[in-house]
């Protein structure tokens, strides 16, 4: 019986989470007033100090787990372009889903489990665009920036 209590205890404070930025505690709320539609009915995990601070990140709509970490308007912004350009591989075709995450496990050298962009960092986030893009010129597969499609030749 105390045992018990001591581990539900600590897995409770495990899942308190604290904003990377500025430490302040996160609340899971609605996506309503931080999205600009929130049609989906998006949940996210947004810092206390929101909008001061300006750091969310989606929770899953199943599991109510954050999908990755709290990001900032720049890393979100670089997430999200991350997230094109990796999706362009195997939807071009050019790798299966299971073998582009093996890839952006390689590369990053993250386990599978970890290696989703919601996870990245900048550094992380940059590398990947870089090398995709790299990848999608080589194979001469077009690619979109900032909502525009660019022929890689
Ligand atoms: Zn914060």
């Amino acid at each position: 019986m105390k045992t018990k209590k001591v581990t539900s205890k600590k897995a409770a404070r495990r899942r308190r989470m604290h904003c990377p930025y500025c430490g302040s505690p996160v609340i899971y709320r609605t996506a309503d007033g931080i999205y600009k539609e929130n049609a989906k009915r998006a949940m996210l995990f947004v810092c206390s100090r929101y909008p001061a601070c300006n750091a969310y990140v989606r929770a899953n709509k199943v599991t109510k787990k954050p999908i990755g970490t709290l990001a900032d308007p720049s890393l979100r912004r670089l997430r999200n372009q991350a997230h094109r350009f990796f999706n362009r591989l195997y939807e071009s075709g050019l790798m299966s889903k299971g073998e582009a995450y093996n890839w952006l496990s390689v590369l990053t050298g993250m386990p599978e489990s970890m290696a989703h962009i919601g996870f990245m960092g900048e550094y992380n986030c940059r590398l990947i665009i870089d090398e995709s893009k790299r990848l999608l010129k080589s194979q001469h597969i077009s690619y979109w920036r900032g909502g525009k499609r660019y022929d890689s030749y």
